[in-house]
């Protein structure tokens, strides 16, 4: 090798692998050999404990090793492939459902393997799916694949043509693992130790080769806790930077306006709405600028929450922007606080895509002399030309879909005002402290009085007739329902024919004599909005709309709510569009028709959804179902984009990492001290370009 590796060093460094090898290992994101260390097997095979096939016990995992006596493809009710093996004690057969023409390539009759898995029993022993590693081929002998734990890599099926399989990466990494030189260890030294950490080295070798279980588990431990630690350091920082701004505006006086609005409302604020009020109130009062998050599952009741917090700011002479993330919600807020603060003449604007030029310059200038109090818009708010007199709350809805980069941009404008964030997605606790790590959580824990729950029920396609009537039926009552079409950006086109038609059979034929409305995202908006207070007004029964009334949409009249394909949905979402009914006191349903056949996971969601409407539950599930990348959209999370930390998982581990996270900034702010300098340097890596926002300190 012609220079030593190091672990920044590029992989077509390392001897065997050259451009075309290493353009495969691009594709995956393996550029560094640090990268390739860190690229870790997504199983293990324990051979160290290998049994005879004689000695396997119905429902117990074990391990054996044998030749491959054949394989079949049966077909039957369900297509299946069938390898025999044997040992010499007997015959185990082991059994594939999915990916049969792929697992087919892979074994052939007379190959030396080794499976595991657990054991039921069909006509003798079996295994179904279980895992498996090729034993026989030129490292027959090869303790580097025949020793004990042995990893599986995840690959595909170019990686497999270029080498890396398994084995491929076995090889490689084994190279890399005893050709470089020790690595630095990332973790301050008194962390590891108290907590019995292992050392980063040692870790990535019982990664790669585990000695044993104990040892291999030990080695996750630290790997997930470094990831977690580095990212809690990110939200620490974010959160001292706020914290050490003494710019922040303490609001003095609750004011006449705001006692009498609450003594206004039409209904009694909840113990919670109280509770949180509160909170936000010391927030307020205090010099520090406020970062708060108010999470309130659907129809909690932020919003009046948020409007009392901007009546306060503006009755202390400051200005208040509310963020919604589309411009219905944005109307929607909009008409609610126009309405109840317009009796004590606070001038409320709207801000949105499609006003001409002059309406704009109007509401801008006004913003930038501080005749206009609050103003309300979508994302457009932060753009370029919107100037404050006096900013001095800003309250951002349904919080994911802004992400953490909105707030940060927020700040780097040189602007601090309070920030309250308001997200209706009930965040598992493991989430939130990643998400969110920076804010101070307030929770809406109780639903307005006298609310019924949803009645939700699952069906196909064969009771759409029933539901048609059902929906009739709720009509004639005077009330109201929601059809909604599913839209995802990959067949916007087609979702959006589907929707359109649907809504055209509909009016013509089933609801010919009741007023139906479509609604989605491609109409102009003042189209939408119309059709909005149409549909809030009464003036229309049937609202057929795709996702767009996901978020806050609030028509208490309507009953009924059909989710067509409702397969397609994700869970939170299911949830979400759920909360547009059961918000009056009429008791509500939700049927969600199903087209077959269901993945599982479908399955799982639509189940869910039956069986709980606590959106906590919900949350924890879609978390264990997708993955939070997916959740909240990897594309904004980088993140959340883990290497092995599972936040399903982890949260005790997240917790940990927290606290000591939290607690070095405190103790080092800046993290300058000379026994910190590894943790500075690889925060920075970590986190190099992915915000623009790695100043330390
Ligand atoms: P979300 O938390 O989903 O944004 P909203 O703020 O839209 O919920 O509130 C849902 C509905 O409940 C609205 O019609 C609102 O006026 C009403 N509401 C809010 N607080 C209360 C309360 N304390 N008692 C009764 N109804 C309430
Ligand atoms: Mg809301």
């Amino acid at each position: 090798m012609s220079r030593p590796l190091l672990t920044d060093t590029s992989v077509q460094y390392i001897k065997g692998i050259g451009p075309k090898r290493a353009g495969l290992l691009h594709k995956i994101g393996i550029e560094t050999v640090e990268d390739l260390l860190f690229y870790f097997p997504r199983r293990y095979l324990d051979r160290s404990n290998l049994i005879k096939i004689a000695q396997l016990k119905p429902d117990v995992s074990a391990t054996i090793a044998g030749r491959i006596y054949s394989v079949d493809m049966v077909s039957g009710r369900r297509k299946r492939l069938v390898v025999l093996v044997g040992d010499g004690s007997g015959f185990l057969s082991c059994v594939w459902f999915q990916a049969v023409q792929y697992v087919a390539k892979v074994f052939k009759a007379g190959d030396t393997v080794a499976f595991s898995g657990k054991v039921t029993v069909f006509r003798g022993p079996q295994m179904v799916h279980p895992e498996y590693d090729i034993i026989s081929g030129e490292n027959e002998t090869d303790p580097l694949h025949t020793g004990g734990i042995i990893p599986l890599y995840p690959s595909t099926e170019a990686l497999k043509k270029g080498g890396f399989d398994s084995r491929g990466f076995r090889r490689v990494i084994h190279q890399v693992l005893s050709s470089m030189p020790p690595m630095e260890e990332t973790l301050p030294l008194n962390l590891l130790s108290r907590h019995q950490f292992m050392a980063l080295c040692e870790s990535l070798q019982h990664m790669h080769y585990p000695s044993d279980w104990r040892r291999l588990r030990q080695a996750q431990t630290r790997l997930k806790f470094e990831e977690l630690f580095y990212l809690q350091l990110y939200l620490a920082l974010q959160r001292k930077m706020v914290a050490r701004e003494d710019k922040g505006i303490s609001f003095q006086r609750v004011g006449e306006y705001t006692r009498s609005l609450v003594s206004k409302l039409p209904f009694e604020l909840t113990a919670a709405q109280k509770r949180v009020l509160r909170e936000i109130r010391q927030d307020m009062k205090s010099g520090k600028p406020m970062n708060r998050l108010l999470q309130g599952d659907v129809g909690s009741g932020k919003t009046v929450v948020a409007c009392i917090a901007m009546l306060i700011a503006v009755e202390n002479g400051y200005q208040t922007a509310l963020m919604a993330p589309t411009e219905i919600l944005a109307e929607q807020h909009y008409l609610t606080i126009h309405t109840w603060l317009e009796q004590y003449g606070v001038r409320v604007v709207l801000l949105k895509g499609g006003q001409t030029a002059k309406e704009r310059q109007n509401v801008l200038s006004g913003l930038n002399d501080g005749e206009i109090q609050i103003v309300i818009g979508t994302h457009a708010l932060v753009q370029e030309g919107v100037e404050f007199d006096k900013l001095g709350l800003v309250v951002i809805d349904e919080q994911h879909r802004f992400g953490v980069l909105q707030r940060a941009f927020l700040r780097k404008k040189g602007i601090y005002p309070d920030v309250l964030v308001m997200t209706a997605t009930p965040i598992p606790r493991t989430l939130a402290l990643t998400l969110y790590g920076d804010l101070d959580v307030s929770i809406l824990d109780e639903m307005p009085a006298g609310r019924k729950p949803v009645r939700t029920a699952w069906r196909s396609e064969g009771k759409r007739d029933a539901i048609y009537e059902y929906i009739r039926s709720e009509l004639e009552k005077g009330r109201q329902a929601y059809i909604v079409y599913p839209l995802v950006e990959e067949s916007e086109k087609v979702d959006l024919a589907a929707a359109t038609e649907g809504y055209h059979t509909l009016s013509k034929s089933v609801f010919s004599d009741y007023r139906v409305g479509l609604l989605h995202g491609r109409m102009k908006s003042d189209e939408k909005d119309r059709t909005m207070r149409a549909f809030q007004a009464g003036d229309i029964d049937v609202l057929v709309s795709t996702t767009v009334i996901e978020v806050g949409v609030d028509a208490p009249n309507a009953t009924v709510m059909l989710i067509e394909h409702a397969e397609r949905f994700g869970l939170t979402q299911l949830h979400q569009l759920r909360g547009r009914v059961g918000r009056g006191s009429e008791a509500s349903t939700c049927i969600l028709l199903a087209q077959y056949p269901l993945s599982d996971d479908a399955g799982k969601r639509l189940e869910t959804m039956v069986r709980t409407d606590d959106g906590f539950e919900i949350a924890e599930k879609d978390l264990e179902i997708r993955g939070p990348g997916e959740l909240f959209g990897t594309r904004q999370h980088g993140l959340l984009n883990f290497k092995i930390a599972n936040l399903a998982t982890d949260g005790p581990i997240l917790e940990k990492a927290r606290k000591e996270a939290f607690s070095l900034i405190q103790d080092d702010p800046g993290i300058e001290r000379q026994e910190h300098a590894m943790v500075r340097h690889t925060y920075q890596n970590r986190y190099k370009g992915m915000f623009g926002l790695i100043e330390v300190g």
